[in-house]
């Protein structure tokens, strides 16, 4: 008689995941696996190696079925454990800005074995397409560009290593509201005009859920004023405080206050020696620059708090940019600095602490060279 394990996880990424790992572990072992789950796991379920599935909202009386068919623990199984001890949450705009801004980390953090989440707030459907053959994809043209782009996210994902993806309100809830000032910004169901309270709640939900001890965004300007970012800002540092207070929805799950709180950052004097050493090398100046000074994402030196060094990253940096194919050319500014200054502006990305306590300084610039620093994560 074969042996029956029975996986139960609650149907959403964080669950799922771990959830996932340990069905194939467990049928690599030569165990029969049934999945139970709830309704919003069928999402996920069709990656499962399991052989028959349970549904957790179906009667109490199935799930009792399912209990007897277990043989008992007939086997202390050892395994590596599946919970994340270190847990880092992103807050992004659109696809392809996780791995411009912090692809490398994130890449670095899951090798790490951090569980990394990935929220990114619209589908990125005001996004140039920078490939003649999906063009007709543009809003302006057929339109489509979000749903292509779930792909390219997807894709992205992947060659980061980053299992745990979600779109804040699931795929499609708010729309791009593209560059500011033009017409997009006014479509009721863009990001820019969303009920701050609602998305809020999406994000406390997660937040709740996931628990990280860090989480990361743009900084009140967005970065560079992108109205997307910009409404990411507001959305995830009102989230941060609410995820934390016992008088906040409580239905939402159980409180949970992250430790720190991080701002993506380019440091002005990294920039500017990208710009340098681009116009050294013969090629066309960045975004039209010719000073950090003149670009709107420069951040001072003396505000970038920490440093991540993921240059053992890189390659999966540059797979998941190849991955937002429709959005960043491959003889572009992004891949022209990062052949012509290397990794030293591509795989180190910088942030800025906003709040909780600053870990450790280490290097030249004294700072944090781990977002984790300082914090005791078990
Ligand atoms: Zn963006």
């Amino acid at each position: 008689m074969s042996k029956v394990c029975v996986v139960a996880a609650g149907g959403t990424g964080g669950h799922m995941f771990p959830a996932e790992a340990l069905a194939r572990e467990m049928a690599a072992r030569g165990w029969r696996v049934v999945l139970a789950t709830d309704h919003r796991g069928e999402q996920y379920a069709h990656a499962f190696p399991a052989e028959e599935r349970l549904a957790l909202d179906a009667e109490a009386a199935v799930l009792a079925e399912a209990a007897t068919a277990v043989d008992g623990i007939a086997e202390a199984v050892n395994m590596v454990p599946l919970d994340h001890p270190r847990r880092l949450l992103l807050v992004h705009a659109h696809p392809d800005d996780e791995t411009i801004g912090t692809g490398a980390t994130m890449a670095h953090y899951a090798a790490e074995h951090a569980l990394v989440t990935l929220v990114t707030c619209t589908l990125g459907e005001e996004g140039e397409v920078l490939v003649p053959e999906l063009a007709h994809l543009a809003a302006d043209r057929d339109g489509g560009l979000g749903q292509h782009r779930i792909g390219e996210l997807a894709a992205a994902c992947e060659a980061l290593r980053v299992t745990d993806h979600r779109f804040l309100g699931g795929p499609g809830r708010w729309r791009d509201s593209g560059m500011m000032g033009t017409p997009p910004n006014d479509r009721p169901e863009c990001f820019w005009q969303a009920d701050l309270e609602e998305a809020v709640r999406e994000l406390v939900s997660v937040m709740r859920e996931v628990r990280p001890q860090v989480v990361v965004t743009y900084d009140s300007n967005g970065g560079y004023g992108h109205p997307d970012h910009v409404q990411a800002h507001r959305v995830t540092v009102a989230a941060f405080d609410a995820a934390g207070d016992p008088a906040y929805a409580p239905e939402l799950g159980e409180v949970w206050q992250a430790a720190k709180l991080y701002w993506t950052a380019f440091p002005k004097s990294v920039l500017q020696a990208g710009i340098d050493a681009l116009k050294a090398s013969g090629h066309t100046n960045f975004f039209g620059a010719d000073s950090a000074d003149d670009l709107p994402f420069g951040v001072p030196d003396d505000e970038v708090t920490t440093e991540v060094d993921a240059n053992a990253h890189l390659e999966a940096k540059t797979a998941a940019m190849r991955a937002h194919k429709t959005q960043i050319e491959v003889d572009g500014p992004f891949f022209a600095l990062s052949n012509h200054v290397g990794q030293r502006a591509f795989g180190t990305e910088y942030f800025t602490l906003a709040r909780g306590e600053r870990g450790p300084a280490t290097g030249e610039h004294g700072r944090e060279d781990d977002l984790f620093a300082g914090l005791d994560c078990g």
